[in-house]
């Protein structure tokens, strides 16, 4: 095969590992909701503790899937969580590999839902892009994902499960014995940038990423972890206390009128609301900086002046603005703005003292890029014509 065909693999032969047959899945209980589900298995309150520690190590820090593996239980013990538990993860069923490297997987969930899941490697980190949702109960007109309707929120399994099964394909779990650190880690950072509005599914995605957060498992500290939000206004200081990660957020336009048109929700809580929640937030989580995304669209939101309006109301915040040249998809109402007005943006930007770096489209071939994500499975979706006349509106 061409270096430069993208690697299309079906792996539907691998066992399908969703719950299926009513036992209950490990797999994102927090800590504390474990201990009870271990407590009302039978196990003695004086040992649940214990045995918490230990199956959430067997599971997070070692990747086992299967209770026998767990060498430091009793055999009966082990039978038992056997009989009632399942370690799932949701089912993966293709991969595209990009010429650039990034990796994008088709995963199931159970109902038959599918979510993609992007991992984007770089040379001194990778990323993996997960979903939080089955679709997006917004309409935002330049995101693909925003043509589908919502389906489901996913659960918080299936949001830790995104970062297991990533470890399994590029096989990050230690081997036995082996010692952290002892080789670099190819998942370092996590965006929530896939498909969805992870603040309209907060809990779960809350529970998850304390999961992920967890020294004693898959040991993502917090400032690794980027939560990107359309504007969801008042979760936003929850987001701050509640999971303490560093915030993104889908700006893209400097007018309300404008952002109504792109970014919908604006309607309900608009600009002003909206940086107000952005001005207590590096307080709140003790974070440095908000991600300010701005999708570049040609004649829309990339004029000179757009930049300059940028720059006067984030002022105070210490931000860094990440310009998006637009992902087209098939019927997208837009255009990508060209390189130089994306330049002149940049330059603005950066002269009155923030980062403006340019997003560089990775995984365009396999059509990973940043919202250009959708699931093929699902019906319902809104027509190109209804989306270009949205557009307009
Ligand atoms: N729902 C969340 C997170 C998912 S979208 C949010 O809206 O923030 C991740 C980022 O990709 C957002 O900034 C989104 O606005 C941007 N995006 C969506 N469609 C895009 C496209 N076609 N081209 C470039 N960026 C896009
Ligand atoms: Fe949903 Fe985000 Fe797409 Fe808007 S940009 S439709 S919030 S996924």
């Amino acid at each position: 095969m061409p270096a430069t065909t993208p690697i299309t693999q079906d792996v539907r032969a691998i066992p399908r590992n969703l719950p299926e047959d009513g036992r209950a899945n490990l797999v994102g209980q927090t800590r504390k909701c474990l201990l009870e589900t271990l407590i009302a298995a039978g196990t003695p309150e004086r040992q649940a503790r214990m045995r918490v520690g230990q199956i959430w190590q067997w599971i997070y820090h070692w990747g086992a899937r299967d209770f026998a593996a767990m060498t430091n239980l009793a055999k009966d013990y082990r039978a038992m969580l056997a009989d009632r538990f399942e370690i799932a993860v949701p089912e993966l069923v293709s991969r595209h590999v990009s010429d650039d490297g990034t990796r994008k997987y088709l995963v199931r969930i159970a109902g038959g839902h599918e979510v993609e899941v992007v991992y984007i490697p770089e040379t001194d980190r990778g990323t993996l892009c997960i979903s939080s949702q089955v679709g997006c109960t917004l309409t935002c007109s330049f995101c693909h994902t925003g043509t589908q309707k919502l389906v489901r929120n996913l659960t918080a399994g299936e949001i830790v499960g995104q970062i297991m099964l990533a470890r399994d394909d590029l096989n990050e779990w230690p081997e036995p014995g082996e010692g952290t650190g002892a080789r670099p880690r190819l998942i370092s950072n996590i965006v929530l940038m896939g498909m969805g509005e992870p603040l309209y599914n907060f809990d779960a995605v809350r529970d998850a990423m304390q999961i992920a957060m967890d020294g004693e498992g898959i040991s993502l500290s917090r400032r690794r972890i980027t939560l990107s939000t359309s504007g969801v206004v008042p979760e936003i200081a929850r987001t701050a206390e509640e999971i303490g990660c560093l915030l993104a957020v889908s700006f893209h336009a400097t007018t309300d009128e404008v952002r109504n048109r792109l970014v919908p929700i604006n309607k309900r809580w608009n600009i002003a609301e909206l940086l107000d929640a952005l001005r207590a937030y590096p307080k709140l989580s003790n974070s440095e900086r908000i991600t300010f995304e701005y999708v570049m669209l040609k004649g829309v939101n990339d004029s000179d002046q757009d930049a300059r309006r940028l720059v006067k109301l984030i002022q105070g915040i210490p931000a860094k603005i990440n310009l998006i040249p637009f992902n087209e998809w098939p019927g997208a109402p837009y255009l990508r703005s060209d390189r130089e007005r994306i330049e002149a943006f940049a330059h603005i930007v950066y002269q009155a003292g923030y980062a403006s770096p340019i997003r560089t489209p990775r995984g365009e071939d396999i059509m990973a890029a940043c919202g250009q994500l959708k699931s093929a499975t699902e019906r319902g979706r809104r027509s190109n014509a209804q989306i270009a006349a949205q557009s307009r509106s």
